[in-house]
């Protein structure tokens, strides 16, 4: 029977992993390289504002991997649903709700009367599986069918929710699994109190409560094989050894950590696809800017600002506004490294939407190049699966790796699999 376990790699992945097994009654160590865990979600304290790095909203909370833990680890989340009457896109000319209700639907202008009726026929066909999409082709190849505003209306969505500037590229299976369990949620999108930070703490509270052991400022460099199995990892002082082995690690570190044992070609393949990656823009205001709407997405600019405030109070200090705004980039753009015209825009729309800002700008957090998701689901683009046949006890998990979902929820899934297989394999 596994009983002791290494999780490697402290952000979403590797805590969630570590606190369900640590929660089953294994000994689990957790083992992260910075002075920090979160990885990608932590949230950075500015001028008595709370900027999330990265992560800020769930998609489909009702179905998400969260509410297990919740259910199973007591994990407290302090859902924050948003309001779907005040999401809006910004056409250029004019604004019009999002068709996130009924009610939405009945408003936007987003399509006319006859292609919002054919929409509503997309979804139903959608959640009864008649549309499954082709092996083979993108969603913009598929949607080709589709009038034009249908189409387009699809892409926008898609765009927002995968965070992606190129969403015809998205494989057309992969877009209508995605949206079969979107479709069929109550609550589409929900922020979280206390911010993600809320969510880390509470993970590793769990795994300490469980006589789990957290172990940061060590990066792992080296993994020893025997015979098909990790007996060791080697960090810069220590070295760790234990049963079972779970890596929470993007892909280009696994090839560097299992260089020179031969396994390494397994996860090459990953290191070579595309990231998906974004210009971020905060801002932390001294006091409130009312607009009739927390969400708006600008359609040409493929820009979108969420008022986080709105729903979690404790990121801001008392009266203060925070602002989150994403600007997706394709790879053209990275090569080009285009991130300051991004940045423009950003601006260009913020004051377009938030008359004032300036004034009132207290501290403000830019990122010219984040990695939202380690593999970006375009195209022939491979997730990497949880586990390989020939290395017997060792897993995977993160963004990177094959699960439900998109962004946090493949890290969460991704776990949530890798802990029912050793699971599975064990006593507890
Ligand atoms: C701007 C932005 C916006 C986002 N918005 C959303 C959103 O709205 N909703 C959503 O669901 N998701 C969102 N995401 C994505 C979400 O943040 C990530 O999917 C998630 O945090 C990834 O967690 P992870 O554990 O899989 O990977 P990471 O967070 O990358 O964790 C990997 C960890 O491993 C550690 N590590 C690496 N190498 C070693 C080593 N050799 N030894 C020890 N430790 C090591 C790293 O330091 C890190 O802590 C967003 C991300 C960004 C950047």
């Amino acid at each position: 029977m596994p009983e002791q376990i290494i999780v490697i790699g402290g952000g979403l992945a590797g805590l969630s992993t570590a606190a369900r097994l640590a929660h089953k009654g294994f000994d689990v160590k957790l083992i992260e390289k910075a002075p920090k865990l979160g990885g990608r979600a932590v949230t950075i304290p500015l001028k008595g504002f709370n900027f999330n790095f990265g992560a800020h909203a769930i998609y489909g909370r009702d179905q998400s991997v969260l509410r297990k833990y919740e259910k199973e680890l007591g994990l407290k989340v302090d859902w924050k649903d948003f309001s779907p009457e005040k999401a809006f896109y910004d056409l250029g000319t004019y604004t019009t709700p999002v068709p996130a209700t009924l009610e939405g639907l009945y408003k936007t202008k987003i399509m006319d009367a006859k292609n919002k009726i054919r929409f509503v026929y997309e979804v139903v066909r959608t959640l009864v599986s008649l549309e499954r999409g082709k092996d083979g082709q993108t969603i913009g190849e598929y949607l080709q069918k589709e009038p034009k505003q249908v189409r387009d209306f699809l892409l926008t969505l898609a765009s927002s929710n995968f965070f992606t500037n190129e969403p015809e590229k998205i494989p057309s299976p992969l877009f209508f699994q995605y949206y079969k369990r979107l479709f069929t949620t109550h609550k589409p999108v929900a922020y979280i109190g206390g911010g993600w930070q809320s969510i880390i703490d509470g993970l590793e509270q769990i795994l300490k409560q469980n006589g789990g052991e957290v172990i940061t400022k060590e990066k792992i460099q080296t993994a020893e094989v025997v015979d098909g199995k990790v007996v060791a990892v080697h960090g810069k002082e220590q070295s760790f050894q234990a049963d079972l082995f779970v890596f929470c690690i993007p892909p280009s570190e696994l090839v560097s950590l299992f260089k020179e044992t031969g396994y390494e070609s397994l996860f090459e393949q990953y290191t070579r696809y595309r990231a998906n990656q974004v210009v971020v823009y905060d801002i932390g205001l001294s006091r409130r800017i009312d607009i009739p709407y927390t969400y708006i997405y600008h359609k040409e600019k493929r820009v979108f600002l969420t008022d986080i405030s709105y729903y979690d109070h404790t990121c801001v200090p008392e009266g203060g506004q925070l602002i989150q705004a994403i600007s997706y980039l394709n790879e053209e753009e990275i090569e080009q490294n285009i991130a300051d015209e991004k940045i423009k825009n950003i601006e260009e729309v913020y004051d377009k939407h938030f008359p004032g800002w300036r004034d009132v700008l207290v501290t403000k957090r830019i990122s010219k190049k984040a990695t939202v998701q380690e593999i970006k689901c375009v195209e022939d683009q491979q997730l990497m699966p949880v586990k390989f046949y020939s290395l017997r006890n060792a897993y995977f998990a993160g963004d990177w790796c094959q699960g439900e979902g998109q962004l946090s929820e493949l890290s969460f899934s991704s776990s949530y699999d890798v802990t029912n297989q050793i699971l599975s394999q064990s006593f507890h």
